[in-house]
């Protein structure tokens, strides 16, 4: 069968970037390893995600944020830094004068089901279940594709969305920078004692990395990262106990924790993709950059590129250009490297430094942390984090406050 455009991976920025082709006639195949009972219901997976305002407001133009129940998004509205010992927090206060929190959180299952809602009943969209690419290949004309079973297609785009180990990069001969941290990220959820308040903490102690961010009520979603060799001890804890040692590790901000769900845990590669396009094949969302889910640019990035693509094919196509052409495929990879770069390796840098643990670079963290003050593309990238990616690093909201917690 001919396609226009062959999407791999039915994940949040495949089906995001088939969504924003909802009002063109393109015809566009998604191909999806995965049964689609796992795709119509994805369950649970630990992720809580950390949205920006730009992000919102692409969902809510693609129709995504309305998908997801207002009781599943929550808020943050400050956000606190600390690092090792030290009992100076770097803060990020709500913009003053504007009734906006700093960013949203919201479960990548419920981000996942909302963009497979909004896609399964589109009229030129077909899905294919349960079947891996097994090959690709391109030329002048056409970017082709064989499944697993051995059936072919073709299309005058290929688009890969297959996650940051994606398979159809690697075919197609791009290879990209990789960084394993030899760390794991556990993540979870808590229910606690007292209020969060909307706040968001980020704690680089010594061994390991703690945020809890918060949810509804008097829940917060919980991200532990630690060398790969300590998850099987701490996943191996009673639920009880491991609560009881994460209020430990909180000091007791939210008084006695008792955790609400499963605990999942992912190993931390840092994936940058040395070119996002060949002939015919363009990569977007972690197959283009998977980031290290600290700064939690990941699919902030990813609805990013999908937009960015969806722009410049359906531009092509309105004037009946080829949208397979290279112009169009370097013109993408120009906007979306700037936008990444910087990012990822800014990211990867803060990430080594603060889990690093000997006694010259205990001094640098807290170093930087206070220059963050005075220094502000450091701020800038934290703060990232925080849901402000769409901003300028502009001086005057890049001076955050340095105080003592609870003062
Ligand atoms: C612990 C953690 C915390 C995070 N926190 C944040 C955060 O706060 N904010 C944020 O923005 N991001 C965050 N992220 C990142 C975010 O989860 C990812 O960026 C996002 O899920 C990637 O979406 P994707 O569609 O690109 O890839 P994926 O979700 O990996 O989807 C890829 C899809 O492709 C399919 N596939 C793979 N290979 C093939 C093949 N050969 N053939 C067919 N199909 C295939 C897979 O089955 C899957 O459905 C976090 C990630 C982690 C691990």
């Amino acid at each position: 069968m001919h396609y226009d455009i062959i999407i791999v991976g039915a994940g949040p920025a495949g089906l995001a970037f088939a969504r924003s082709l909802r009002d063109s006639t393109l015809q566009v195949l998604i191909i999806e390893k995965q049964a689609k009972a796992q795709i119509e219901k994805p369950e649970y997976d630990g992720r809580d995600l950390a949205l920006t305002h730009l992000s919102r407001k692409t969902m809510l133009e693609l129709g995504l944020w309305q998908l997801i129940p207002e009781q599943s998004i929550s808020f943050v509205r400050e956000a606190r830094v600390l690092d090792g010992d030290s009992s100076m927090s770097l803060d990020f206060d709500p913009p003053e004068n504007e009734d906006l929190p700093l960013g949203y959180m919201i479960s990548n299952h419920r981000i996942r089901q909302a963009c497979y809602e909004a896609v399964k009943d589109l009229q030129n969209v077909t899905i294919i279940y349960g079947q891996s690419v097994s090959d690709v290949s391109a030329s002048d004309v056409n970017a082709g594709v064989t499944l697993e079973e051995g059936d072919q297609h073709t299309a005058s785009l290929m688009v890969a969305a297959d996650s940051r180990f994606s398979e159809t990069r690697r075919k197609m001969g791009i290879s990209a920078d990789m960084f394993d941290f030899a760390h794991s990220a556990i993540v979870c959820r808590v229910e606690h004692q007292q209020e969060h308040k909307n706040i968001a903490w980020e704690m680089f102690q010594y061994g390991r990395t703690l945020a809890i961010l918060p949810q509804h009520d008097r829940q917060s979603s919980v991200v532990i990262t630690v060398p790969g060799n300590q998850v099987d001890e701490i996943l191996k804890l009673s639920p009880q106990a491991f609560a009881d040692d994460l209020a430990d590790r909180f000091e007791h901000r939210l008084g006695k924790m008792k955790l609400v769900s499963e605990r999942h845990h992912y190993p931390l590669v840092a994936v940058h993709a040395k070119k996002f396009y060949a002939q015919r094949f363009c990569t977007i969302g972690d197959a283009a950059v998977g980031m290290h889910p600290v700064t939690a640019h990941g699919y902030n990035l990813g609805l990013r590129s999908q937009a960015t693509l969806a722009h410049l094919v359906l531009r092509a196509h309105k004037q009946g250009r080829d949208i397979g052409s290279m112009d169009i495929l370097r013109r993408y990879e120009t906007i979306h490297m700037r936008a990444t770069r910087p990012l990822y390796h800014g990211t990867n840098a803060i990430v080594r430094l603060f889990t690093d643990d000997r006694l010259p670079a205990r001094a640098l963290r807290k170093g930087v942390l206070q220059a963050s003050r005075r220094i502000p593309p450091i701020k800038w990238l934290i703060q990232h984090k925080l849901g402000e990616m769409d901003e300028k690093p502009s001086l005057l909201k890049a001076l955050p406050t340095l105080r003592k917690p609870f003062s």
